[in-house]
């Protein structure tokens, strides 16, 4: 969704930029274009604008991370820390909007622990007016493609494959699908939050890009018409994440009939797993067994 939706003229993607320093400051984590970020023809200036520091990192942690909820909505973080925070984030979309030549950043920031407050911290702290796409996603496909395939991190090498994938994978998904619902629900308007299930997008794209543009106030008829043609989307040079943003391009197809229901390998054991701990949540999310 980041990258198709990267591919509109108003809209300017970025991946998950809650690790935007992280990454930046870490031999051999390259943006998705091969460059290191201070030589990438994108990113490069940026550190000239904003703090590109050990200390930031640390106040964008303690403001974006699940620990920091109490106190973020609370509004207990020092005030020193907060306009570090709203001067380093409005430094780096500016960056992005112009570098982008585009009036809405998308950021894909999707973690439950490392960014859970930063969607909340963007608009209230900052004061961006923040749009929530919470993109679903079948949570069986979810844990079937944990369990065959394995973790973005481990596949990269940067973390050893997690043991019992399933009960992580539905522990995951649950509570990072719990939090941005009720999040959002608690603290942003009714017009501000948008669910998209991912299987819809692929099934359905022209009539879930217009919802989405609806949502956010862009047309989307030129995208509709380059993904009733096929085409390739560019990849943007985004953060973090995903392995699919090391392709140059990708194309949103839709689903062939065994994409339909990955999980129709799954063991009897994860079947159950997921029938006891996981359909509740899928059955809100509009997903039925
Ligand atoms: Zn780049």
């Amino acid at each position: 969704m980041d990258i198709v939706l990267g591919n509109h003229s108003d809209v300017v993607s970025a991946g998950e930029l809650t690790y935007l320093i992280d990454e930046w400051r870490t031999d051999g984590r390259p943006c998705a274009c091969g460059s290191p970020y201070s030589n990438c023809e994108f990113w490069q200036g940026l550190a000239e604008v904003v703090s590109v520091s050990e200390e930031m990192a640390e106040i964008v942690r303690k403001i974006e991370h699940r620990r920091a909820t109490l106190s973020v909505l609370t509004d207990t973080i020092p005030p020193e820390a907060k306009e570090a925070y709203r001067r380093f984030q409005k430094g780096v979309f500016s960056h992005l909007k112009e570098a982008g030549g585009a009036s809405i950043v998308l950021d894909s920031s999707k973690s439950a622990g490392d960014a859970a407050m930063r969607f909340y911290a963007l608009s209230e702290i900052v004061g961006f007016d923040v749009h929530v796409l919470h993109l679903v996603r079948d949570g069986r496909a979810t844990m079937a493609s944990y369990v065959n395939k394995g973790s973005n991190w481990a596949l990269e090498g940067h973390a050893d494959p997690p043991t019992l994938p399933g009960v992580r994978a539905v522990g995951g998904w649950t509570l990072a699908n719990l939090w941005t619902l009720g999040i959002s629900k608690m603290y942003f308007r009714p017009d501000r939050y948008m669910r998209i299930r991912f299987e819809d997008l692929t099934t359905h794209p022209a009539r879930t890009l217009k919802a989405i543009g609806a949502f956010i106030g862009i047309n989307m008829n030129t995208l509709i018409a380059r993904v009733r043609r096929g085409d390739h989307f560019d990849v943007n040079h985004n953060v973090g994440g995903n392995r699919i943003r090391h392709n140059r391009s990708i194309q949103l197809r839709h689903n062939s009939e065994a994409d339909r229901q990955p999980w129709s390998n799954l063991d009897a054991h994860h079947s159950s797993f997921f029938a006891i701990f996981g359909q509740w949540l899928n059955s809100v999310l509009g997903y039925r067994w």
